[in-house]
C-alpha cells in the first residue's frame, strides 16, 4: 500500500513550482489506490503564517488534489518527537554538545581558512578512552545526533539514479536545541515513520537532507522510505522559481481565469512526461502517471504554453462548467449574469483562452457597449443606415431566434442589394462593440430583442 505526502513549509505563499511537489505525490497516490497525506512543517514559527497556510489548502482543494489524511501540523506533533528523541537517546544514538556560538564560528573560520568544508569537529562527541571537556557553567547544551563515522549512506532515487554519499561527509547534525525542541530534519523522519510514507517525491532542495534523514531512520531501526528528488522550476528568466523573484500564488491563476484541469496537465507535463502527448484530463494523467518519466533537468515555466493548455481545456469544456467559472468573474465585475450565460460560453469560449477573457465577452450582454470612434466610422457610414433602419423595422416583427434573425438579415440584403458583411460588421459593432465577434445571427439571439433595437437605434 502506498502513501505519499506533501510537506509545505508555510513561509510564503505557495507557488506553481512547491504545488508541482504536491501533484506527483497526490498523483503517485491516486494512481497506485494509496494515500496521500497533507503535512505543514510549520516549525520556523517567524515565517509561518497562516494566511500561507490557507492558500496551501485552497490551491490544493482548487486543483483537486484531495488529501486522505491531514492536515497534520508539526508545532502540534512537538510532544511525539520528543518522545523519539528520548528513545534516541536511551539507545545512545545522541549527545550533548556545549560549544558555543562562538567556538563554532572560529572553528568554521579555520575549516574555511584550511579550504576544508565546514562541519562539526566531533568535539564533545563521547567515545571509549575519550575524556570530554569540563562542561561549562550555566550552558543549555544541543543534541547531536552520533552519525555513523563510517560506511556511506546508499539510495536508488527514483529520478536521479543510485545516489551514494560518505559518512565522511556528514557531520553530527543538531537534532534538539538548547531549548529542547527537535530539529528539522529530526521531525521529518519522526512524521515519516508515524505516518507511514512508503514514498516521498519532494523538490531536490532537499536532496542533502536526505542521507542525514537515511541515518536517523536507521538509527530508530525503521527502513526508509523510496526517494524522489524532482529537479528545480524555473521561471521565466531562468532563475529559480520563488515568491522572491515574482512567482504568482497558485490561487492567482484561478482569479486570471485559468482552469483547475488545464493548470494539472501544464504542470504534470512540466516535470513529467507520457510521450508527445501534450492535452490530456486529470483521468488520463493518473492512468498514465509513473515514476520512471519524470524528468531530469530542470524545467522551465512559461506563461505563454500555459494560457495555450487552458485555450485547448477551455474549448473542450461543457458549457455548464464554464458558465459558473465565467459568472464567478463578471461579480467580480459587479454583474449578475442570467440563464443566457451557458449559450454565451457555446458562443465564444473557441475564442478564449481564459475564463477572464469569456467574461470580457460577456459583459457586452449584460452592460452598455462603447465602440470605439475607428470603428464606429469604418463600418457605420451614412451610407449603410438605411439598411440598418430597415433592419430595426424588421426585428421589431420577426420571430427572436438564430433561424428568425437569420431570414430578417437575409431580407434587408436582398432589398438593398447588399452583401452580408456590409450589414453584419456594423451591426457587431454597435451591438457587441466590435466588429470582431461569432456568427452575426447565433450572438443576435443571444441578445433580448430590446437591447438590439436600442443599440441598432444608436447610429
Ligand atoms: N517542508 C519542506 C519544503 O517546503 C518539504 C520537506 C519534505 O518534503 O521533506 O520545502
Amino acid at each position: 500500500h502506498t502513501r505519499t505526502r506533501f510537506a509545505p513549509s508555510p513561509t510564503g505563499f505557495i507557488h506553481l513550482g512547491n504545488i508541482r511537489s504536491a501533484l506527483y505525490p497526490w498523483a503517485f497516490a491516486r494512481s497506485t489506490g494509496g494515500d496521500f497525506i497533507l503535512r505543514i512543517e510549520d516549525t520556523d514559527l517567524e515565517r509561518s503564517s497562516q494566511a500561507a497556510v490557507d492558500v496551501i489548502i485552497e490551491g490544493m482543494k482548487w486543483m483537486g488534489l484531495d488529501h486522505d489524511e491531514g492536515p497534520f501540523y508539526q508545532m502540534q506533533r512537538m510532544d511525539r518527537y520528543k518522545e523519539v528523541l528520548a528513545d534516541l537517546v536511551a539507545a545512545g544514538h545522541v549527545y550533548p554538545c556545549y560549544m558555543s556560538l562562538v567556538e563554532l564560528d572560529l572553528l568554521r573560520d579555520r575549516q574555511t581558512a584550511a579550504k576544508e568544508k565546514p562541519r562539526y569537529d566531533g568535539t564533545w562527541r563521547p567515545a571509549e578512552g575519550k575524556v570530554l571537556l569540563p562542561i561549562p557553567d550555566g550552558v543549555q547544551p544541543v543534541l547531536r545526533f552520533k552519525n555513523p563515522q563510517s560506511g556511506s549512506v546508499v539510495w536508488d532515487d527514483k529520478v536521479k539514479g543510485r545516489i551514494e554519499i560518505s559518512n565522511d561527509e556528514l557531520d553530527d547534525l543538531v537534532i534538539a536545541r538548547p531549548d529542547g525542541t527537535p530539529t528539522y530534519n529530526f521531525c521529518v523522519v519522526v512524521d515519516d515513520i508515524d505516518m507511514a510514507i512508503t514514498h516521498v517525491i519532494r523538490g531536490d532542495d532537499h536532496v542533502n537532507n536526505t542521507p542525514r534523514q537515511i541515518n536517523i531512520f536507521k538509527a530508530l531501526g525503521k527502513e526508509h522510505p523510496v526517494y524522489a528528488h524532482l529537479p528545480t522550476v524555473l521561471n521565466e528568466l531562468g532563475e529559480k522559481m520563488s515568491k522572491r523573484n515574482g512567482a504568482k500564488p497558485v490561487t492567482r491563476y484561478r482569479e486570471e481565469g485559468y482552469l483547475p484541469e488545464a493548470m494539472v496537465n501544464y504542470l504534470a507535463r512540466l516535470g513529467w512526461s507520457h510521450g508527445d502527448d501534450e492535452i490530456f484530463s486529470r483521468e488520463q494523467f493518473l492512468q498514465w502517471f509513473n515514476l520512471d518519466h519524470l524528468g531530469k533537468s530542470a524545467a522551465q515555466f512559461d506563461e505563454a504554453k500555459l494560457r495555450w493548455v487552458n485555450a485547448q481545456h477551455l474549448k473542450a469544456s461543457a458549457d455548464e462548467v464554464l458558465a459558473p467559472l465565467v459568472q464567478e468573474q463578471l461579480q467580480k465585475r459587479g454583474i449578475t449574469p442570467d440563464a443566457r450565460l451557458t449559450g454565451i460560453c457555446a458562443l465564444f469560449k473557441d475564442r478564449c483562452d481564459t475564463t477572464v477573457a469569456l467574461a470580457d465577452w460577456a459583459v457586452v450582454f449584460y452592460a452598455d457597449v462603447t465602440p470605439t470612434e475607428a470603428e464606429l466610422s469604418q463600418h457605420v457610414t451614412d451610407a449603410i443606415k438605411p439598411a440598418l433602419s430597415l433592419l430595426v423595422g424588421k426585428f421589431a416583427s420577426c420571430t427572436w431566434d438564430k433561424a428568425g434573425i437569420s431570414a430578417a438579415i437575409k431580407e434587408v440584403l436582398t432589398s438593398c442589394g447588399l452583401k452580408m458583411p456590409h450589414l453584419a460588421m456594423p451591426v457587431r459593432v454597435l451591438v457587441a462593440g466590435t466588429a470582431h465577434t461569432p456568427s452575426v445571427d447565433a450572438m443576435l439571439a443571444l441578445f433580448s430583442r430590446e437591447i438590439v433595437i436600442h443599440r441598432l437605434k444608436q447610429a
